[in-house]
């Protein structure tokens, strides 16, 4: 049995299954779980793979610490997306911060993530009843969240593909938004797709960024179970600069895949996309 999510072009990534877990359907999407003959638990969420439980920090550790280690003083840390807990658990590592909310849209997500993932550490069972030191769940939609609150140092997104719930969360308005939420200097991340089968989805996002933050850099990782090299963009506000991280400070998280000492190796981007850029 495999499990199969194509990406455009007829190009997919697959991965033998023992068993299917569970299959729920959610008021937003359609959440599965499956139990893989080589990397864990995987997540997928209508359709699309989310994470595997063994190889998921190759997304996690790269779209977390970056931003976390150019940032001189991150305390106040919010999370759009990023039910499975993966996001929080790292941001969770850096002794500074004081506070994380973390706004889901899909209780769901979170229950499920909870009791069949398990790659957050108990967070998420804290989160829940409302019992964690740091962290703060809000379930709801990011894009109204951020209408309406302010002052974070960093903004990670870490939502599913710009269709359906996370699309608004690509949109220049929600951009704008962000960046009055953020304070200065503040850091914003997220996610952006495949830099080869979402190349426009990619370029109109780094184009809306580039209208509204002080600075936009863009970089990209090899991460497991997504078709690689997978792009991130990051948004300035403020007078940090992206190209520099504390890497003495990096090297205290105990990382596996994002190594800080090589920061610079991050903005390996296929020089066609660059040259589209
Ligand atoms: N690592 C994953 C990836 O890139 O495929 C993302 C993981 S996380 C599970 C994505 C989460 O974003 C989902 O649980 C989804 O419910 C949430 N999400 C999507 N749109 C959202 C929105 N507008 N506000 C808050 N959360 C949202």
């Amino acid at each position: 049995m495999e499990f199969i999510e194509w990406y455009p072009r007829g190009y997919g990534v697959a991965f033998k299954v023992k068993r299917k877990i569970l299959e729920e359907q959610s008021e937003y999407q359609k959440i599965e779980v499956y139990e893989t003959e080589g990397f864990g638990k995987l997540l997928a969420i209508d359709g699309t793979v989310q994470l595997v439980t063994e190889g998921e920090k190759s997304y996690h550790e790269p779209l977390v610490h970056p931003a976390m280690l150019a940032h001189p003083n991150p305390r106040r840390v919010l999370i759009i997306g990023g039910g499975d807990g993966g996001a929080i658990r790292e941001v969770l590592k850096h002794e500074e911060v004081e506070e994380v909310i973390m706004v889901e849209i899909d209780k769901k997500v979170i229950e499920i993530s909870a009791k069949y993932i398990g790659i957050d550490g108990g967070i998420l069972e804290k989160m829940l009843s409302d019992k964690h030191e740091k962290g703060k769940l809000i379930i709801g939609d990011g894009v109204k969240f951020i209408e309406e609150n302010s002052g974070f140092d960093v903004i990670i997104v870490d939502s599913t593909d710009p269709v359906g719930p996370a699309e608004m969360l690509f949109s220049e308005e929600f951009y704008k938004n962000a960046y009055r939420a953020l304070n200065d200097p503040g850091i914003y991340v997220t996610q952006a797709g495949s830099v080869y089968l979402f190349t426009d989805e990619f370029l109109t996002a780094y184009r809306k960024m580039r209208k509204v933050f002080d600075k936009v850099y863009y970089y990209s990782f090899p991460v497991i179970g997504y078709a690689s090299p997978w792009a991130f963009l990051v948004g300035v506000k403020g007078s940090i600069d992206f190209m520099k991280v504390d890497a003495e400070k990096g090297k205290k998280l105990g990382l596996e895949y994002y190594d800080p000492d090589k920061h610079e190796t991050l903005f390996q981007m296929p020089r066609y996309i660059v040259q589209m850029l």
